[in-house]
């Protein structure tokens, strides 16, 4: 089984030091958010994660959930956790203390999320959807709606899910088939079938309430046309009790090559009923509010993933004797931990995990303005930033959550290629997260196409960085720092304004170049979170020590080894795409 501990000390340094938005600050709610409050909660969330949660990660992968005369069983051990889970309260962490939530920001609960990720992801999905239909009820659904359904769902006594996808319709929602018809009673009946649901169907929550995309006959085609449902699988009265079964039923469930704990159902609905969530026709931008804050959320999963595997492959190189280093002097066999080759791939986890950790502070302070902040310029400021880096967190972290696993089962060697280290499974668990909540090509697509061509959010976030690096003067080494920021900025910049040139009649050629865009936009993003820790770490230095100097130290990497990766993703980009679209594949 891997090891698992929850990495409060440098969550607390982010905490403590780069809550640097000052519009975050000026939020009344959070002022009372102290820091020995935060580190009371991550010290209780390590607790829970590291010693119930992460024990479930290898028991659903031995024993994945089954299916049964339509019925599915989460794997041994799960049903007792989540009891804990949600006696505990962390379904309700960030919710709002009007329906039983306690109202933590999300600087505070995407620690959360993220250790929940590092523990055992296919636990985490029972829960993870429900905190995205509460999003979506919360902020589109009428007060009855919302008193009815949100207390139970903060309780995590109900859970939630989402269901877009249908065998003919995955990225190209447009192509959706499942039917509303409305009722006398203002309610909807639904037919249709949703595949792959996440967390369809269990035996963890006494209620399900599916959120779901249909069209009502008549409706525009196309995305134009969808609406969104709430569709509980067991009906609820008025008086909120849990009644008859609704028309939901589970077909299946998925046979997958990890999140085996967790269950991926095919969903039959045969005249459900369900209740229209927002305005008829405009239920997919009801349900990006779900999925925007979603998608951030399967980045984080590849964080927390990366951060298991990180610490696994430490640990390994310190106990696993092989070869002599060069500087061996005993003629004995050698840690390999000493081997340069390994350091490196340890020191690649470490500094851009670190790295992505910070860069996701900075982003959660921006979502907490996005919904909070007092001034609706401001939220709609914040907001632009969230909607441009949502796509960068979401494929960008996933990404390097399968490049990060894939070094750890190379530090393993065999023993990572084989199931008893418990490496390999995380590599098998991580690889959903570049897929779903839209493919990571499809992010970047939306990224170039939606956010950088169209408008001048990306000017602001560099001019956000050009300010901060202003502030780097006065150390020698942070001048150094700035200044291959500063190049790589400039290659942003470069790369940007050739998309531009681009649109007018060579859009294939951006087409091929959005993954590259992302990522460089992505370890730019990178770049500025380890500047601003790396001032913190020399300001701090004299206190502790330890912690200061190896900082500043992954920081040195991070610039030095990882940064130049920008230049091949901008010469490959920039080569254009006459070859990949002139290919026959003969
Ligand atoms: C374990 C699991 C859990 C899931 N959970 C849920 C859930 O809870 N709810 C839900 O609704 N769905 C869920 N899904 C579905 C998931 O979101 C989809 O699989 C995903 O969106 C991709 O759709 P698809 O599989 O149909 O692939 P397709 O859309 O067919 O895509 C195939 C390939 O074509 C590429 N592609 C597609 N369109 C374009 C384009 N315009 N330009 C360039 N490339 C393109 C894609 O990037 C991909 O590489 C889940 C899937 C799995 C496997």
């Amino acid at each position: 089984m891997t090891i698992y501990n929850a990495p409060v000390e440098d969550m607390m340094f982010l905490f403590d030091n780069l809550k640097d938005n000052k519009n975050y600050k000026e939020i009344d709610k959070f002022k009372e958010i102290s820091s020995d409050l935060v580190k009371d909660v991550l010290d209780q969330a390590a607790k829970i994660n590291q010693e119930i949660v992460h024990p479930l990660a290898k028991i659903g992968d031995d024993s994945p959930c089954v299916y049964e005369n339509g019925i599915v069983r989460s794997p041994p051990g799960y049903k007792e956790a989540y009891k804990k889970f949600i006696t505990d309260g962390w379904t309700s962490l960030s919710c709002d203390p009007k329906y039983g939530g306690q109202g933590m920001p999300k600087t505070v609960s995407t620690f959360f999320e993220e250790m929940l990720s590092s523990a055992s992801l296919s636990f985490k999905l029972y829960s993870e959807l429900s905190i995205g239909a509460y999003n979506c009820i919360l902020h589109h659904a009428d007060d009855k709606i919302k008193d009815k359904f949100l207390p139970k769902i903060v309780e995590g006594k109900w859970s939630g899910t989402m269901c877009l996808t249908e065998s003919q319709c995955g990225t190209d929602l447009g192509l959706i088939k499942t039917k509303a018809i409305k009722n006398s009673d203002g309610s909807f009946s639904l037919t249709g079938q949703k595949i792959f649901i996440t967390s369809g169907d269990h035996d963890l929550t006494e209620n399900i309430i599916h959120l779901v995309l249909a069209k009502i006959p008549g409706a525009p085609a196309g995305t134009k046309g969808i609406s969104l449902f709430l569709v509980p699988k067991f009906n609820v009265d008025e008086s909120g009790a849990v009644g008859s079964r609704n028309g939901v039923s589970t077909l299946s469930i998925e046979s997958k090559m990890g999140i085996k704990g967790s269950p991926t159902c095919v969903l039959n609905f045969d005249n459900a009923k369900g209740f229209l969530i927002g305005k008829e026709n405009k239920g997919l931008s009801s349900m990006f509010t779900m999925m925007n804050l979603e998608r951030i959320i399967v980045g984080i999963q590849g964080l927390g993933i990366a951060e298991t595997a990180y610490q696994n492959s430490l640990a390994y190189t310190r106990e696993r004797k092989q070869g002599k280093s060069n500087d061996n002097k005993n003629g004995e066999t050698d840690l390999i931990i000493k081997h340069a080759d390994i350091r490196r791939s340890l020191m690649n986890m470490k500094s851009i995990i670190e790295g992505q950790r910070s860069l996701a502070f900075w982003l959660s302070q921006q979502v907490d303005v996005s919904l909070n902040h007092s001034n609706e310029n401001v939220r709609k400021e914040a907001d632009e930033m969230v909607s441009l880096m949502t796509p960068v967190v979401k494929s960008f972290f996933s990404d390097m959550g399968m490049e990060i696993t894939n070094e750890a089962i190379q530090i393993f060697g065999g023993y990572g290629y084989t199931r008893d280290q418990g490496i390999e499974q995380l590599y098998r668990d991580n690889r959903i997260t570049p897929i779903y909540e839209g493919t990571n090509s499809v992010q970047a697509i939306d990224l170039v196409f939606r956010k950088v061509l169209t408008n001048r959010t990306l000017e602001k976030f560099v001019s956000l960085l050009q300010n901060e690096i202003k502030n780097y003067n006065d150390k020698v080494e942070l001048k150094r720092l700035s200044n291959i920021l500063k190049e790589k900025i400039k290659l942003l910049l470069d790369f940007s304004r050739w998309l531009d040139d681009k649109l007018k009649n060579q859009k294939d050629d951006i087409s091929a170049a959005c993954n590259d865009f992302l990522k460089v936009l992505g370890y730019v993003a990178l770049g500025y979170s380890w500047l601003k820790m790396t001032k913190v770490s020399f300001d701090n230095s004299s206190k502790n020590k330890n912690f200061y100097e190896e900082k500043i130290n992954t920081a040195k990497y991070f610039f030095d080894k990882i940064l130049p990766r920008i230049d091949s993703h901008y010469h490959s980009a920039i080569a254009g795409s006459e070859s990949l679209m002139k290919a026959k594949f003969n």
